[in-house]
Protein backbone atom coordinates (compact mmCIF):
# COMPACT_ATOMS: atom_id res chain seq x y z
CA UNK A 1 0.00 0.00 0.00
CA UNK A 2 2.87 2.33 0.44
CA UNK A 3 3.88 2.75 -3.47
CA UNK A 4 1.77 5.98 -4.38
CA UNK A 5 2.87 7.58 -1.18
CA UNK A 6 5.61 9.60 -2.42
CA UNK A 7 4.02 11.24 -4.28
CA UNK A 8 2.38 14.22 -3.24
CA UNK A 9 -1.43 14.76 -3.26
CA UNK A 10 -3.76 16.72 -5.88
CA UNK A 11 -7.03 17.22 -5.96
CA UNK A 12 -8.93 17.59 -8.77
CA UNK A 13 -13.22 18.46 -10.02
CA UNK A 14 -14.49 16.74 -13.09
CA UNK A 15 -17.04 18.42 -15.29
CA UNK A 16 -19.33 17.56 -18.37
CA UNK A 17 -19.93 20.44 -20.84
CA UNK A 18 -23.48 21.95 -19.92
CA UNK A 19 -26.00 21.35 -22.71
CA UNK A 20 -27.78 24.75 -22.46
CA UNK A 21 -27.77 28.50 -21.19
CA UNK A 22 -28.91 27.25 -18.02
CA UNK A 23 -26.36 24.37 -17.37
CA UNK A 24 -23.92 27.22 -17.86
CA UNK A 25 -25.10 29.22 -15.24
CA UNK A 26 -25.38 26.54 -13.20
CA UNK A 27 -21.47 25.09 -13.65
CA UNK A 28 -20.37 29.08 -13.20
CA UNK A 29 -21.80 28.36 -9.92
CA UNK A 30 -20.62 25.27 -9.29
CA UNK A 31 -17.16 26.52 -10.41
CA UNK A 32 -16.99 29.38 -7.96
CA UNK A 33 -18.03 27.06 -4.74
CA UNK A 34 -15.67 24.28 -5.73
CA UNK A 35 -13.19 26.71 -7.12
CA UNK A 36 -12.95 28.19 -3.37
CA UNK A 37 -11.87 24.21 -2.34
CA UNK A 38 -8.39 25.53 -4.37
CA UNK A 39 -8.41 22.19 -6.64
CA UNK A 40 -5.17 21.91 -8.90
CA UNK A 41 -7.66 21.72 -12.34
CA UNK A 42 -10.97 20.94 -13.27
CA UNK A 43 -11.43 18.53 -15.97
CA UNK A 44 -13.80 18.78 -18.51
CA UNK A 45 -15.36 15.37 -20.44
CA UNK A 46 -15.26 15.45 -23.90
CA UNK A 47 -17.75 13.85 -26.05
CA UNK A 48 -17.66 10.34 -28.05
CA UNK A 49 -15.97 11.32 -31.46
CA UNK A 50 -15.69 14.70 -30.80
CA UNK A 51 -19.11 15.21 -30.04
CA UNK A 52 -19.00 18.16 -27.73
CA UNK A 53 -15.22 19.47 -29.08
CA UNK A 54 -17.32 23.41 -28.65
CA UNK A 55 -19.02 22.99 -25.36
CA UNK A 56 -15.49 21.08 -23.94
CA UNK A 57 -13.03 24.26 -25.37
CA UNK A 58 -15.98 26.99 -24.20
CA UNK A 59 -16.22 25.03 -21.02
CA UNK A 60 -12.15 24.96 -20.27
CA UNK A 61 -12.25 28.72 -21.62
CA UNK A 62 -14.69 30.14 -18.73
CA UNK A 63 -13.06 27.86 -16.04
CA UNK A 64 -9.71 29.48 -16.80
CA UNK A 65 -11.36 33.00 -17.37
CA UNK A 66 -12.33 32.54 -13.78
CA UNK A 67 -8.46 31.88 -12.92
CA UNK A 68 -8.30 28.43 -12.30
CA UNK A 69 -6.54 25.32 -14.08
CA UNK A 70 -8.53 23.81 -16.72
CA UNK A 71 -7.80 20.22 -18.05
CA UNK A 72 -9.96 19.16 -21.50
CA UNK A 73 -10.41 15.16 -21.55
CA UNK A 74 -9.55 14.34 -25.50
CA UNK A 75 -10.67 11.37 -26.74
CA UNK A 76 -8.95 10.10 -30.08
CA UNK A 77 -11.21 7.87 -31.37
CA UNK A 78 -12.15 8.66 -34.82
CA UNK A 79 -9.97 11.38 -34.77
CA UNK A 80 -7.47 12.29 -37.29
CA UNK A 81 -3.93 13.62 -36.31
CA UNK A 82 -4.49 16.81 -37.81
CA UNK A 83 -7.72 17.59 -35.59
CA UNK A 84 -5.89 16.96 -32.09
CA UNK A 85 -2.96 19.55 -33.36
CA UNK A 86 -5.77 22.16 -34.18
CA UNK A 87 -7.16 21.21 -30.69
CA UNK A 88 -3.97 21.49 -29.24
CA UNK A 89 -3.07 24.41 -30.50
CA UNK A 90 -6.90 26.11 -29.84
CA UNK A 91 -5.86 25.19 -26.31
CA UNK A 92 -2.39 26.53 -25.69
CA UNK A 93 -4.14 29.60 -27.30
CA UNK A 94 -5.92 29.64 -23.96
CA UNK A 95 -3.18 29.03 -21.60
CA UNK A 96 -4.41 25.22 -21.04
CA UNK A 97 -1.45 23.04 -19.90
CA UNK A 98 -3.10 20.12 -18.87
CA UNK A 99 -4.71 17.32 -20.79
CA UNK A 100 -6.46 14.12 -19.73
CA UNK A 101 -6.02 11.93 -23.00
CA UNK A 102 -8.10 8.82 -23.93
CA UNK A 103 -9.08 6.91 -26.20
CA UNK A 104 -12.77 7.25 -26.09
CA UNK A 105 -16.01 5.00 -27.45
CA UNK A 106 -17.42 5.47 -31.07
CA UNK A 107 -20.98 5.28 -30.89
CA UNK A 108 -22.31 1.80 -31.35
CA UNK A 109 -22.52 0.58 -34.62
CA UNK A 110 -20.39 3.26 -36.20
CA UNK A 111 -17.51 2.54 -38.52
CA UNK A 112 -14.11 2.41 -36.90
CA UNK A 113 -12.32 5.33 -38.51
CA UNK A 114 -9.51 8.24 -37.54
CA UNK A 115 -6.15 7.57 -36.99
CA UNK A 116 -5.38 6.31 -33.04
CA UNK A 117 -6.55 2.84 -32.19
CA UNK A 118 -5.71 3.28 -28.44
CA UNK A 119 -4.96 5.68 -26.22
CA UNK A 120 -1.45 5.25 -25.60
CA UNK A 121 -1.00 6.23 -29.31
CA UNK A 122 -2.56 9.59 -28.39
CA UNK A 123 0.21 10.25 -25.74
CA UNK A 124 2.82 9.45 -28.54
CA UNK A 125 1.35 11.88 -30.90
CA UNK A 126 0.96 14.63 -28.54
CA UNK A 127 4.54 13.83 -27.10
CA UNK A 128 6.18 14.13 -30.08
CA UNK A 129 4.16 16.98 -31.56
CA UNK A 130 4.24 19.39 -28.33
CA UNK A 131 7.49 17.97 -26.44
CA UNK A 132 7.22 18.62 -22.48
CA UNK A 133 4.96 21.43 -22.94
CA UNK A 134 1.41 19.39 -21.76
CA UNK A 135 0.65 17.53 -18.62
CA UNK A 136 -0.77 14.52 -19.42
CA UNK A 137 -3.19 12.34 -18.06
CA UNK A 138 -4.15 8.83 -18.48
CA UNK A 139 -7.07 6.74 -17.45
CA UNK A 140 -6.67 3.77 -14.84
CA UNK A 141 -8.97 1.09 -14.35
CA UNK A 142 -8.62 -0.68 -11.04
CA UNK A 143 -11.74 -3.60 -11.77
CA UNK A 144 -10.65 -3.59 -14.95
CA UNK A 145 -11.77 -1.96 -18.59
CA UNK A 146 -14.92 -3.88 -19.89
CA UNK A 147 -12.71 -4.97 -22.83
CA UNK A 148 -10.03 -6.40 -21.42
CA UNK A 149 -8.81 -9.40 -22.85
CA UNK A 150 -7.37 -10.07 -19.22
CA UNK A 151 -6.77 -8.36 -15.94
CA UNK A 152 -2.75 -8.67 -16.29
CA UNK A 153 -3.17 -7.90 -20.07
CA UNK A 154 -5.07 -4.61 -18.93
CA UNK A 155 -2.15 -4.02 -16.64
CA UNK A 156 0.76 -4.58 -18.98
CA UNK A 157 -1.51 -2.07 -21.84
CA UNK A 158 -2.00 0.85 -18.77
CA UNK A 159 1.77 0.48 -17.54
CA UNK A 160 2.89 0.77 -21.01
CA UNK A 161 0.64 3.50 -21.69
CA UNK A 162 2.10 5.46 -19.07
CA UNK A 163 5.78 4.99 -20.13
CA UNK A 164 4.65 6.12 -23.67
CA UNK A 165 4.86 9.81 -21.61
CA UNK A 166 1.71 9.78 -19.01
CA UNK A 167 2.58 12.31 -16.28
CA UNK A 168 0.06 11.03 -14.12
CA UNK A 169 -3.53 8.97 -14.08
CA UNK A 170 -7.05 9.46 -12.80
CA UNK A 171 -9.47 6.32 -12.58
CA UNK A 172 -12.46 4.82 -12.57
CA UNK A 173 -14.67 5.60 -9.43
CA UNK A 174 -14.80 2.42 -7.51
CA UNK A 175 -16.00 0.96 -4.04
CA UNK A 176 -13.57 -1.54 -3.41
CA UNK A 177 -10.57 0.20 -2.02
CA UNK A 178 -8.97 -3.13 -2.55
CA UNK A 179 -9.28 -2.98 -5.97
CA UNK A 180 -7.41 -0.26 -6.21
CA UNK A 181 -4.12 -1.02 -3.58
CA UNK A 182 -3.65 -4.17 -5.17
CA UNK A 183 -4.18 -2.38 -8.80
CA UNK A 184 -1.64 0.11 -8.09
CA UNK A 185 1.24 -2.84 -6.52
CA UNK A 186 1.27 -4.46 -9.81
CA UNK A 187 1.56 -1.52 -11.92
CA UNK A 188 4.39 -0.47 -9.76
CA UNK A 189 5.92 -4.15 -9.76
CA UNK A 190 6.05 -3.57 -13.62
CA UNK A 191 7.73 -0.23 -12.82
CA UNK A 192 4.62 2.51 -13.52
CA UNK A 193 6.47 5.19 -11.41
CA UNK A 194 3.25 7.71 -11.40
CA UNK A 195 0.62 9.02 -9.12
CA UNK A 196 -3.08 6.54 -9.96
CA UNK A 197 -5.24 9.33 -8.39
CA UNK A 198 -9.26 7.51 -7.36
CA UNK A 199 -11.43 8.72 -9.43
CA UNK A 200 -14.48 9.29 -6.49
CA UNK A 201 -18.23 9.49 -7.56
CA UNK A 202 -20.15 10.95 -4.25
CA UNK A 203 -23.29 8.24 -4.54
CA UNK A 204 -26.41 10.57 -4.85
CA UNK A 205 -28.79 8.61 -7.31
CA UNK A 206 -29.04 4.81 -7.45
CA UNK A 207 -30.40 4.65 -10.84
CA UNK A 208 -28.03 6.79 -12.53
CA UNK A 209 -25.43 5.40 -10.85
CA UNK A 210 -26.07 1.41 -11.71
CA UNK A 211 -26.68 3.01 -15.35
CA UNK A 212 -23.18 4.30 -15.26
CA UNK A 213 -21.45 1.22 -13.48
CA UNK A 214 -23.21 -1.52 -16.12
CA UNK A 215 -21.83 0.33 -18.90
CA UNK A 216 -17.80 1.31 -16.99
CA UNK A 217 -17.43 -1.92 -15.56
CA UNK A 218 -17.22 -0.47 -11.76
CA UNK A 219 -19.19 -2.72 -9.53
CA UNK A 220 -21.06 -1.52 -6.64
CA UNK A 221 -20.80 -4.30 -4.52
CA UNK A 222 -24.05 -5.95 -3.75
CA UNK A 223 -24.12 -4.76 0.27
CA UNK A 224 -24.40 -1.29 -0.93
CA UNK A 225 -26.75 -1.66 -4.09
CA UNK A 226 -29.00 -3.91 -2.05
CA UNK A 227 -29.13 -0.87 0.59
CA UNK A 228 -29.61 1.92 -2.20
CA UNK A 229 -32.04 -0.35 -3.85
CA UNK A 230 -34.10 -0.60 -0.30
CA UNK A 231 -34.22 3.00 0.03
CA UNK A 232 -36.49 3.57 -2.87
CA UNK A 233 -38.49 6.93 -3.33
CA UNK A 234 -36.91 7.80 0.08
CA UNK A 235 -34.11 10.16 -1.73
CA UNK A 236 -32.78 11.81 1.89
CA UNK A 237 -31.95 8.29 3.07
CA UNK A 238 -30.71 7.54 0.06
CA UNK A 239 -28.46 10.88 -0.23
CA UNK A 240 -27.43 10.30 3.16
CA UNK A 241 -26.40 6.93 3.24
CA UNK A 242 -24.56 7.24 -0.10
CA UNK A 243 -22.44 10.03 1.09
CA UNK A 244 -21.48 8.46 4.36
CA UNK A 245 -20.26 5.38 2.16
CA UNK A 246 -18.37 7.52 -0.35
CA UNK A 247 -16.42 9.73 2.73
CA UNK A 248 -15.87 6.42 4.04
CA UNK A 249 -13.72 5.26 1.32
CA UNK A 250 -11.71 8.77 0.83
CA UNK A 251 -11.25 8.50 4.55
CA UNK A 252 -9.55 4.93 3.67
CA UNK A 253 -7.83 5.76 0.67
CA UNK A 254 -6.17 8.86 2.12
CA UNK A 255 -5.33 6.70 5.15
CA UNK A 256 -3.81 4.30 3.09
CA UNK A 257 -1.44 7.15 1.22
CA UNK A 258 -3.40 7.44 -1.82
CA UNK A 259 -2.19 10.62 -3.74
CA UNK A 260 -5.17 12.64 -3.56
CA UNK A 261 -8.44 12.02 -5.05
CA UNK A 262 -10.42 13.26 -8.37
CA UNK A 263 -14.46 14.05 -7.86
CA UNK A 264 -16.85 12.97 -10.33
CA UNK A 265 -18.79 15.86 -9.47
CA UNK A 266 -21.51 15.59 -12.46
CA UNK A 267 -21.68 19.39 -12.11
CA UNK A 268 -22.57 19.79 -9.04
CA UNK A 269 -20.85 21.35 -5.55
CA UNK A 270 -22.73 19.81 -2.82
CA UNK A 271 -22.07 16.11 -2.52
CA UNK A 272 -18.34 17.02 -2.97
CA UNK A 273 -18.41 20.24 -0.77
CA UNK A 274 -19.98 18.14 2.21
CA UNK A 275 -17.42 14.79 1.14
CA UNK A 276 -14.60 17.55 1.69
CA UNK A 277 -15.33 18.92 5.19
CA UNK A 278 -15.81 15.83 6.47
CA UNK A 279 -12.78 14.64 5.20
CA UNK A 280 -11.48 17.95 7.09
CA UNK A 281 -9.12 18.75 3.45
C1 LIG B 1 -10.70 9.46 -15.71
C2 LIG B 1 -11.50 9.09 -16.92
C3 LIG B 1 -11.98 10.10 -17.75
C4 LIG B 1 -12.71 9.78 -18.90
N1 LIG B 1 -13.17 10.80 -19.71
C5 LIG B 1 -13.81 10.52 -20.87
C6 LIG B 1 -14.23 11.55 -21.76
O1 LIG B 1 -14.06 12.73 -21.48
N2 LIG B 1 -14.83 11.21 -22.93
C7 LIG B 1 -15.01 9.88 -23.28
O2 LIG B 1 -15.55 9.62 -24.38
N3 LIG B 1 -14.64 8.88 -22.45
C8 LIG B 1 -14.04 9.16 -21.26
N4 LIG B 1 -13.64 8.14 -20.42
C9 LIG B 1 -13.94 6.75 -20.80
C10 LIG B 1 -12.89 6.14 -21.75
O3 LIG B 1 -12.81 6.90 -22.94
C11 LIG B 1 -13.31 4.71 -22.04
O4 LIG B 1 -13.21 3.93 -20.89
C12 LIG B 1 -12.61 4.07 -23.23
O5 LIG B 1 -13.29 2.86 -23.54
C13 LIG B 1 -11.15 3.70 -22.95
O6 LIG B 1 -10.36 4.79 -22.94
P1 LIG B 1 -8.82 4.67 -22.44
O7 LIG B 1 -8.20 5.97 -22.71
O8 LIG B 1 -8.78 4.13 -21.07
O9 LIG B 1 -8.34 3.56 -23.50
P2 LIG B 1 -7.05 2.66 -23.64
O10 LIG B 1 -6.01 2.98 -22.65
O11 LIG B 1 -6.70 2.71 -25.08
O12 LIG B 1 -7.61 1.20 -23.28
C14 LIG B 1 -8.81 0.69 -23.84
C15 LIG B 1 -8.79 -0.83 -23.88
O13 LIG B 1 -7.88 -1.28 -24.85
C16 LIG B 1 -6.85 -2.09 -24.29
N5 LIG B 1 -5.61 -1.68 -24.95
C17 LIG B 1 -4.88 -0.57 -24.71
N6 LIG B 1 -3.84 -0.48 -25.55
C18 LIG B 1 -3.90 -1.57 -26.36
C19 LIG B 1 -3.12 -2.04 -27.43
N7 LIG B 1 -2.03 -1.38 -27.86
N8 LIG B 1 -3.48 -3.21 -28.04
C20 LIG B 1 -4.57 -3.88 -27.63
N9 LIG B 1 -5.36 -3.49 -26.60
C21 LIG B 1 -5.03 -2.35 -25.97
C22 LIG B 1 -6.87 -1.81 -22.81
O14 LIG B 1 -6.41 -2.93 -22.07
C23 LIG B 1 -8.34 -1.51 -22.58
O15 LIG B 1 -9.07 -2.72 -22.45
C24 LIG B 1 -12.95 8.41 -19.24
C25 LIG B 1 -12.48 7.41 -18.38
C26 LIG B 1 -11.77 7.73 -17.23
C27 LIG B 1 -11.29 6.63 -16.32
Amino acid sequence: MDSQKKFPRTFSFEFFPPRNEEGRDKLRETTQQLGQLKPKFFSVTFGAGGSTREGTYDTVKEIQALGHQAAPHISCMGTRRADILALLDSYRKIGIRHLVALRGDLPKDAPRTGDFHFANELVAYIRAETGKEFVIEVAAYPEFHPEATSAQDDIRRFVDKVKTGADSAITQYFFNADAYWRFVEDCEAQGLGVAVVPGIMPITNYKQLARFSDACGAEIPRWIRQRLEGFGDDLDSLRAFGLDVTTDLCERLLAGGAPGLHFYTLNRAAPTCTIWERLGL
